[in-house]
Parts: C-alpha cells; sequence; structure tokens
C-alpha cells in the first residue's frame, strides 16, 4: 500500500498534485477540505459548524476531523491501492491520529511531501482562485489568518514527521509539471530505493 500525505501552505497546490498523483498510482483521494465542504453544500449539522469556522479561516476540531477520516478509511482500506491525504493532518495531534489508524491495520504511512511555495506567490494564486471558485475562504482577510494558523498549528507537523524519517521537501520547482515530476521521482525512490 502507498500512503501519502501531500503538505503545503494553502494555495500550494495540493489538490493539483493529489489528483495527477491519484491518475498515476490508482490511490484514494482523501481531501478533509473536500469532504467539510460537502457537509457545508448538503446542510448537515457539522455542515453547518464547520461553516462557522472554515470562513474565518480557523481550523475545525480534531476529534471531528479524525471521525471523519477514521469513517472513509475504513470504507477503502480493504479496496484500494493506498491512500492520498490531502489537507490532512494539520495538527501533530491529527498526524499522531493517522498513524495509529494505519497501524491498526498493519500499514503504515510511506511519506510527507512538502509542497515548499513563496508566501507572496499563495497570496496571489489564493485571490486569483477566489476569482472563480466562490469560496467564502479565497478574500484576503480570511487568506492572511489562513497563513497564520498554518504558520502557528500546522507547521509543526513538519517537525513531527522530520523526526519519525518520513519527511520531504517538494521545492525549487516552477510549474505545475516541474512539480509533479519532481513528486514522481520522491515516490519512486521511497518504493524502489532508487
Ligand atoms: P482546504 O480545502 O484543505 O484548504 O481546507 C479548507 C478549510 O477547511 C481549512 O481552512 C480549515 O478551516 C478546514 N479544514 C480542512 N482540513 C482540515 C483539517 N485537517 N483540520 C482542521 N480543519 C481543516
Amino acid at each position: 500500500m502507498l500512503n501519502i500525505v501531500i503538505f503545503g501552505a494553502p494555495g500550494s497546490g495540493k489538490g493539483t498534485q493529489s489528483e495527477l498523483i491519484v491518475k498515476k498510482y490508482n490511490l484514494v483521494h482523501l481531501s478533509t477540505g473536500d469532504m467539510l465542504r460537502d457537509e457545508i453544500a448538503r446542510g448537515t449539522d457539522i455542515g453547518r459548524f464547520a461553516d462557522t469556522l472554515i470562513s474565518k479561516g480557523n481550523l475545525v476540531p480534531d476529534d471531528l476531523i479524525i471521525k471523519m477520516i477514521c469513517a472513509k478509511i475504513d470504507e477503502r482500506k480493504g479496496n484500494c491501492n493506498g491512500f492520498i491525504f490531502d489537507g490532512f493532518p494539520r495538527t501533530v495531534a491529527q498526524a499522531e491520529a493517522l498513524d495509529a489508524l494505519l497501524a491498526s491495520f498493519g500499514k503504515k504511512l510511506t511519506l510527507m511531501l512538502d509542497l515548499r511555495v513563496e508566501e507572496p506567490l499563495l497570496i496571489e494564486r489564493l485571490l486569483k482562485r477566489g476569482e472563480t471558485s466562490h469560496r467564502a475562504d479565497d478574500n484576503l482577510e480570511v487568506i492572511k489568518k489562513r497563513l497564520q494558523v498554518y504558520h502557528e498549528v500546522t507547521m509543526p507537523v513538519i517537525e513531527f514527521y522530520k523526526s519519525t524519517g518520513r519527511y520531504v521537501a517538494v521545492e525549487n520547482c516552477t510549474t505545475v509539471e516541474e512539480y509533479f515530476q519532481s513528486i514522481v521521482q520522491l515516490i519512486e525512490f521511497s518504493i524502489c530505493g532508487f
């Protein structure tokens, strides 16, 4: 099983790269942001609660996120090549929970890919996306808050994966294709060692 965390600041291209990875390696794409937006669109209790946090750039509580991911993994773990986790984990508690979840059925996380992108470019991309995404959180005020939360709460996840030898940075790339080529090399190296 190939289990990958795709990590990075908001606007770093996690969704785009996840789609390319899913096509190449036939993995199940689990995006907690997409799951929450689906709850919001369906007007569920979870969706209404999540909306109040997301629209202000805050994180949704760990227990709710972990429950959601756990249910999705349970649905698919017996019939897939592996998972790509996009936008999850965003806290060290979530990263620990993911290890425990995978270990509960004898699996491990293969690697964590950190998409490194300069902050001014992140802001530019998110503002541009906001013109068409109509996402409540793609406006300058909320983008700044999301980046602050990323620095304060999510970046410690990097140390967690570094300390357990599963961290890889994807950097010095400019185009989507360049990022993807680097990612494929890193995945192949982690699978085959060359
Ligand atoms: P994303 O689509 O990954 O940018 O997520 C959009 C928003 O959903 C985030 O800004 C958070 O408010 C919330 N969210 C998504 N994933 C998580 C997570 N793993 N933990 C907490 N909140 C999350």
